[in-house]
């Protein structure tokens, strides 16, 4: 058979699923470090495992009607992407933001598979969600959203065959009415979502695990070159859940984050986030549900209006906001700047083009789907608990999550050693492609 080249899978690719540049560039991603792998083992060529893990095994798309404070009828769309079961139950979060669409969620989607499977947990790969904006919305709209997306959501999904979670727009207060709804409508307790409430079946540590275990990978990486995070200059993107728990993290192991942002600007801090300027992010965010401008008005620190974060000097970077936030110019603004690391808390949040300079400048670049794992390997766990039927302490989850990340980084160490250079993108899709292969060829062609 010959060699299969990554533009001729793309062409398929992209003929096959128009319009849906997300995915194309998740997709490509994985096929310029896989594709040299399969070419030599024919296995995986013949048997067309790339082909297959690019196309959901099941899409599901769906209306969600719900009715406003106003009286006034509205209509989103809804979505779950059961993307692949060779090794688990679908798992991946639900994004409610005005972007979601269907190319978007197949993106988050592809790169959970690979995620998932990274974890060493058994999880398959899914991801949902719905053009919902839960901003501005009353605490009794989302609430009616929730319900009604549910009621349509509710016949797919089960604890050992589709298990979401949170991510953009959905935190505790989304996952608490959704899993309200289920339990109404099937009459049964039961761990279908994770992130939930800590007294009603959720787990300890995992509110934290995708900002921590992103740092605790990070701080693997720099231990590779023979550094630490211990007095380096942070920059963090976002001001949400991933954001949150990756300051506190940095500032614990000895390092200072001096950036945060949202959609409209960013703030910098040089002192440093405080854990106490931490919690009134926190109580901004989490329960007041405003804007970080008012972080600089109260410590009166800089504001810079639209911009992102990447033209502070920094040693370490965390994205931690959404896809494709940091371009060509930006990496070459913070590599100019003298930064050492990135470690991705959000999804694909560097440009393929941003993700050269990071790597022909040979700094520490952990992709997201290796770095950020940490959240749903703790979904993972607490799914363990919840089929327990008991708690782990803090402590248990935390070291569970802090051996898994070390973990992730060490399969990604296997296959992307070049020398003294770790290639993290080809280890982490080569490994993550590996599992999940091979559990679909002992499986057959379904
Ligand atoms: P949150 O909704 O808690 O926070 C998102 C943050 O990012 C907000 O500050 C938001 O600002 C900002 N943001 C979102 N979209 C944009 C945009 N288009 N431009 C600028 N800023 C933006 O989400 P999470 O913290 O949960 O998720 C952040 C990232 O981490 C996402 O990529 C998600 O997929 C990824 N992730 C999350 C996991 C989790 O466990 N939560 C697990 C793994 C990955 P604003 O409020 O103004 O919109």
């Amino acid at each position: 058979m010959a060699d299969l080249t990554v533009k001729e899978f793309m062409q398929e690719i992209i003929a096959k699923n128009p319009g849906e540049t997300e995915f194309h560039q998740a997709v490509q991603e994985v096929a310029e470090s896989v594709l040299p792998f399969i070419n030599k083992n024919p296995k995986y060529r013949e048997t067309k495992i790339l082909e297959r893990i690019a196309e959901p095994e099941r899409v599901i798309m769906f209306r969600v009607p719900w009715i406003d404070d106003k009286g006034e009828v509205q209509i989103n769309r809804g979505f779950r992407i059961e993307m692949n079961s060779a090794l688990g139950p679908y798992k991946g979060g639900l994004r409610l933001h005005p972007t979601v669409y269907l190319g978007l969620l197949k993106f988050l989607a592809f790169e959970q598979v690979f995620k998932n499977s990274l974890t060493t947990l058994p999880m398959g790969g899914g991801k949902g969600g719905s053009d919902f904006n839960p901003k501005s919305k009353t605490d009794n709209e989302v609430m009616k959203f929730c319900q009604s997306f549910m009621t349509e959501l509710f016949r797919h999904i089960g604890p050992n065959t589709d298990v979401p979670a949170g991510d953009i727009g959905t935190g505790a207060r989304e996952i608490g009415f959704m899993f309200g709804q289920y339990k109404r409508i099937r009459n049964e307790f039961t761990g279908i979502l994770t992130g939930k409430g800590l007294n009603w079946g959720g787990s300890l540590v995992r509110p934290e695990a995708t900002g921590y275990g992103c740092v605790y990978f990070t701080q693997a990486m720099l231990k590779a070159v023979g550094d630490s995070l211990k007095g380096k200059t942070c920059t963090v993107s976002g001001s949400g859940n991933v954001a949150q728990y990756t300051i506190e993290k940095v500032t614990q192991l000895g390092g200072k984050c001096v950036t945060l942002s949202d959609s409209g600007g960013t703030v910098h801090d040089p002192d440093g986030i405080s854990e106490e300027k931490l919690a009134y992010i926190m109580e901004l965010k989490n329960v007041k549900r405003g804007r970080i401008k008012e972080y600089a008005e109260k410590y009166n620190c800089k504001y810079f209006e639209g911009k992102n974060p990447w033209g502070v000097k920094c040693d370490v970077a965390f994205p931690s906001a959404t896809q494709n936030e940091i371009n060509e110019a930006d990496a070459k603004e913070l590599v100019k700047n003298g930064c050492i690391a990135v470690g991705e808390g959000a999804n694909m949040p560097t440009t393929p083009e941003g993700v050269k300079v990071f790597q022909d400048a040979k700094i520490c670049y952990g992709p997201g789907k290796a770095a950020n794992a940490g959240g749903v390997a703790t979904s993972g766990l607490e799914m363990s608990q919840n089929s327990l039927r008991l708690s782990w302490s803090r402590e248990e989850v935390d070291k569970k999550l802090h051996d898994i990340m070390l973990a992730i980084h060490e399969q990604c160490a296997k296959y992307g050693k070049e020398g003294k250079y770790i290639d993290y993108v080809k280890g982490a899709n080569i490994a993550g492609f590996v599992k999940v292969a091979d559990a679909m060829l002992d499986q057959g062609v379904v």
